[in-house]
């Protein structure tokens, strides 16, 4: 080798070995660090972040007013109670999180600025080969794992979703997604117009509208709200009781799920009734002449798009007190000033923020190769929406839309670790899922059912997701209330399972 060749050569990348390798360090992934420590204590784990820090959604986003739009209690993990109000500010969930990560020792399995970018199967070793970057050094680095779980959540976390709109160039203006809020933006006294009617812009128009100039909603069609106080009753009565905050946890999420399970067969059963009911909920807010028919009555069945909860009615006492407004229009396009609507009016803007929504992220923007092929995601079946025929030694954690995501965390890392024990007993280094030949003549669909749910990151995605199959245990049926038995019945010894 000549000297020019021996400067050029790659240094050596380093590799280390993992039983398990967590990808993201979300509410998921640090739900699964903690479900491995406590389940599966022998086996060797590491957590591999791209961002500085823990909370994945909720580091990613720090527009004015982030929260959840689900109740904690819920959206908490099942094995740390809540004890804050129920919709909680970013800030509390990453308290809660970081309280997670210390009482159970997880910092040292965490790896932040590790941004994953390959990973690649071989069935000859029976390992993942994961090639990752650390981000502030630059470094290539290499982990082999025997599993991969997938954590990376459903959204490019990088940007947000913005459609192109005619015209955008000529905005004097700034036009900002709630995804890539910038630090210090200066919004006091300004003009505002936020694109979007879901639970961001619900969020981000009541947090603004006291500082800026005026804030106007503009929204193509309208979107259910439920507006309720704050505050969890049931707990707040069980802690004047002085009953014990794990006991307490325990019985205010039976008592929410309980509520929860029968409004969503309501909004099948009778969904006239429950439309009718929120749209008074908001009414209640509003009062008899505001235009509640045009702004807030959607044509479409109740929890078909995922229901945004207002705590304490903020964005409709905003309207109410004329610091916001309700736009429903379409967008002709961008000028100078503002926008252009299809109706022929002008919304004057210093500032455009598009809540449009987000870019879906199938596993993570890493490229995944089996035994040297490039795997194609929505070739695969998906089992139970966490595994994926042809595709070893994985899981993904999907949550639900319709319940908090957390509720699917934990019953997915139990699976996991009961799996990963099970393959210990057995000696296996390798499971895939397959169907089987019962399943072999059976309708391949869509990852989702477009009438059961349909928001327009899925809509728009959904040929990049698996297939689902007309068998439930061949969907990811968006059922907790069914899941959470059938998930600890599983049988890891059903022919569905392959191991190696
Ligand atoms: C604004 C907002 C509010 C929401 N509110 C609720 C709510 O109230 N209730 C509810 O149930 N759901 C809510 N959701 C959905 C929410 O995303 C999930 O509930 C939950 O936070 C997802 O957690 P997660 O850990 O699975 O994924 P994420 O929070 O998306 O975290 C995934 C992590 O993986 C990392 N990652 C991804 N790819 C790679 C890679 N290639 N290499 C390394 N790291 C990678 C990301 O950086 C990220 O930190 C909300 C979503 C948004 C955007």
């Amino acid at each position: 080798m000549n000297d020019a060749a021996t400067l050029l050569a790659p240094a050596p990348v380093k590799t280390e070995h993992f039983d398990v390798l967590i990808v993201g360090a979300g509410i998921s992934g640090v739900g699964g660090a903690y479900h491995l420590t406590k389940q599966c204590p022998a086996t060797s784990f590491v957590v591999l972040e791209s961002q500085a820090g823990f909370g994945g959604t909720w580091i990613t986003h720090r527009y004015p007013g982030i929260r959840s739009d689900s109740d904690l209690h819920t959206f908490g993990y099942r094995f740390k109670p809540w004890l804050g109000a129920p919709i909680a500010s970013a800030e509390q969930i990453l308290r809660y999180m970081g309280e997670v990560i210390d009482e159970n020792d997880l910092a040292r399995h965490i790896r932040y600025r590790h941004q994953i970018a390959a990973a690649r199967w071989s069935s000859m070793d029976n390992l993942w080969t994961i090639e990752a970057t650390q981000t502030d050094t630059g470094e290539a680095l290499r982990f082999t794992a025997n599993f991969l779980w997938m954590c990376q959540g459903y959204y490019r976390h990088a940007e947000g979703y913005t459609p192109d709109w005619d015209g955008m160039a000529a905005f004097k203006g700034r036009i900002i997604h709630p995804q890539n809020w910038p630090e210090n933006l200066d919004y006091k006294g300004k003009t505002i117009v936020v694109i979007g009617s879901g639970a961001t812009a619900a969020t981000l128009v009541p947090a603004i509208a006291e500082d800026c100039g005026h804030v106007t909603m503009l929204q193509r069609s309208p979107t259910y709200f439920r507006a309720a106080r704050n505050v969890n009753e049931l707990a707040e009565m069980l802690r004047e009781l002085a009953i014990d905050e794990n006991w307490i946890h325990e019985i205010t999420r039976r008592k929410i799920l309980r509520d929860q399970d029968v409004f969503a067969r309501r909004t099948f059963d009778e969904p006239e009734v429950v439309k009718q009911e929120l749209i008074e909920g908001v009414r209640a807010y509003l009062g008899p002449d505001y235009d509640v028919a045009t702004h807030f009555t959607p044509t479409y069945r109740p929890w078909r798009q995922r229901l945004a909860f207002v705590p304490d009615g903020d964005l409709f006492q905003a309207i109410a007190a004329g610091k916001a407004s309700v736009v429903t229009d379409e967008i002709e396009r961008f000028t100078e000033t503002g926008i252009a609507l299809k109706s022929g009016k002008h919304l004057d803007a210093d500032i455009i923020i598009t809540a449009t929504g987000f870019h879906l992220n199938v596993l993570g923007d890493i490229d995944f190769a089996i035994d040297g092929k490039p795997l194609v995601f929505s070739d695969t079946v998906t089992y139970r929406g966490m595994m994926f025929t042809g595709v070893p030694n994985m899981a993904w954690v999907f949550g639900y839309f319709r319940a908090s995501w957390t509720l699917r965390s934990d019953l997915v890392a139990d699976f996991v670790c009961r799996l990963l024990n099970h393959m210990k007993d057995k000696r296996a280094r390798r499971v895939t899922v397959a169907l089987r030949a019962r399943d072999k003549d059976m309708p391949l669909l869509a990852w989702i059912d477009p009438e059961n749910f349909n928001p327009g990151y899925i809509t728009r995605g959904v040929h990049l997701l698996p297939k689902r199959g007309a068998k439930p245990e061949w969907q990811h049926t968006q059922d907790y209330w069914n899941e959470k038995d059938q998930f600890p019945a599983i049988d890891l010894d059903d022919e569905v399972f392959v191991y190696a």
